[in-house]
């Protein structure tokens, strides 16, 4: 085996551990639980651990984190609230020239929502900055101004606090606390505009400094939709409300009508980000590369909800299926969600640094404050309800899951998934919080100070991991009390 030296110090330090691809080697299916990862060299603090992650080939994240498209877990309450997680400089505002009209700005409010609109020489960003048009400019014009130049109405450059490129969120933060305006341009030494930040960002910045957002600042938003016909007008509707991400639900992906709906997708709405999936095999994940789609969601039989693996004796221990497809599916750059099986922040940790770029949470977010249905009591406990799209319980009333569990022609349904409750577990607001700061700490004690470091960190072997016996797991977790409170955050 080969030895390496650590420069500098005492000597050779004898390989140890395992790389992914050893862990992997033998073809026993490994579960989160079955593998740790080895510490790492630390020189950062954790807070510092960039979380940015792929969702799909054109999708960034600022955190790895997805709620699962089930009845029990996500409605408009968990988007908003898991969405709300980025925010910063906005980098490509609209911006116009002085010869442009009260017109285009009135325009510009009904299409983007908005009016205080930057002024530059040539009406671009990078050019130089020359006034500022708010609604206050604007407001009390009667109609026939509205051919009047923005050169007449627009608060001029000498009037207009500004900030230098390199002012941090919290330096212009202060700025517009200061200056009492809506608006803050930044610009560089030439005085051309480089970004701009909005006050009602900062504020919502202060509440959510995490949100993912598209290029018009709207919160970033998926959606499910199965593979049958009566699924385009679905996914026309999806379209038209602004959906970013179209999921294609199923619990084995890898069929033709799948690959079918892949190619409408594309063809239809070429700009549409589609995941595809389940897989759990990168001979399942090829079809759906080739069929083109743009993220990989895998996981089949891992889920807490989830008895496929016991009924259609398909399925695969979830580490292995991240690695495996993740590896695969990285030539061709496209993402991986590992979808179902984290029961801890750990095994977040572990599922990205398998491979996965973002992982997909039910039981993690169910029974939260965000969750659909209302809590109720069972024995004193407070509970909400938590169930598979498969269960017999979903079907029978949500006809979405009788797509992803059923085909058209069952006369007998198969039950794939239960139907139980979560004991209430507050809000994702205190929640998803807990995760992020787990993970960092996490990438902290690997010494990877990124996600991407952290997954290059693996497939280059430096990232080493080793096999849990038995034992070994259970000296993993609590022993030994006579009884403890287990609180995590
Ligand atoms: P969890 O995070 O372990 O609770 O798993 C959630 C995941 O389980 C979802 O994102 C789905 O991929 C999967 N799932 C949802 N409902 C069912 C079901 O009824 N049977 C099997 N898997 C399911």
């Amino acid at each position: 085996m080969a030895d390496y030296l650590i420069s500098g110090g005492t000597g050779y330090v004898p390989e140890d551990g395992l790389t992914a691809q050893q862990l992997f080697a033998n073809a026993d299916g490994l579960t989160y639980n079955d593998f740790l990862i080895l510490p790492g060299f630390i020189d950062f603090i954790a807070d510092e651990v960039d979380l940015t992650s792929a969702l799909t080939r054109k999708i960034t994240l600022k955190t790895p984190l997805i709620s699962s498209p089930m009845d029990t877990v996500t409605e408009a309450d968990m988007a908003i609230a898991m969405a709300k997680f980025e925010q910063g400089f906005i980098t490509d505002p609209v911006v116009l020239s002085p010869s442009h009209t009260v017109g285009d700005v009135l325009e510009a409010k009904i299409r983007h929502g908005f009016s205080g609109i930057p002024i530059t020489e040539t009406g671009t960003m990078g050019s130089k900055l020359v006034g500022i048009v708010t609604s206050r400019d604007i407001d009390f014009l009667a109609e026939k101004d509205h051919t009047t130049l923005l050169s007449e109405v627009m608060t001029p450059r000498n009037e207009l606090v500004v900030a230098p490129a390199g002012v941090t969120l919290k330096e212009a933060n202060e700025i517009l606390q200061r200056s009492k305006k809506g608006k803050l341009p930044i610009v560089n030494d030439r005085d051309e505009l480089v970004a701009i930040i909005a006050r009602t960002d900062l504020k919502k910045n202060r509440d959510y400094p995490l949100a993912s957002k598209d290029s018009h600042k709207q919160l970033l938003c998926g959606a499910a939709v199965g593979s049958r016909e009566d699924d385009k007008y679905r996914l026309d509707l999806l379209t038209q409300a602004g959906a970013d991400v179209i999921v294609l639900d199923s619990s084995q992906g890898n069929s033709v009508y799948q690959i079918a709906m892949v190619h409408y997708i594309k063809q239809k709405y070429p700009h549409l980000q589609v995941i595809g999936g389940n897989v759990v095999t990168a001979a399942q994940a090829k079809n759906l590369i080739d069929a083109g789609v743009d993220g990989l969601r895998v996981g089949m039989g891992c889920g807490s909800i989830c008895i496929t693996q016991e009924v259609m004796a398909c399925g695969r221990p979830q580490g292995t299926a991240v690695y495996k497809v993740a590896e695969y599916a990285r030539r061709f750059g496209v993402p991986v969600v590992a979808d179902g099986g984290i029961q801890t922040v750990g095994h977040v940790v572990k599922a990205l640094a398998l491979g996965a770029s973002t992982v997909m949470m039910g039981s993690l977010l169910a029974a939260t404050t965000e969750a659909p249905g209302e809590y109720f009591f069972s024995d004193g406990v407070r509970l909400k309800k938590y169930r598979g799209m498969g269960s017999l319980d979903a079907m029978e009333k949500c006809s979405g899951s009788q797509k992803r569990y059923f085909s058209e022609g069952d006369k007998v349904k198969i039950a794939q998934g239960v139907s139980g409750s979560i004991q209430d577990k507050g809000s994702i607001q205190k929640f998803v919080p807990y995760l992020i700061a787990g993970i960092q700490h996490g990438c902290q004690d690997i010494g990877a100070r990124s996600l991407s470091v952290c997954r290059s960190m693996m497939y280059s072997g430096e990232l080493k991991f080793e096999k849990r016996t038995m034992s070994a797991q259970i000296e993993g977790g609590v022993h030994g009390l006579h009884s403890y409170e287990k609180r995590l955050y």
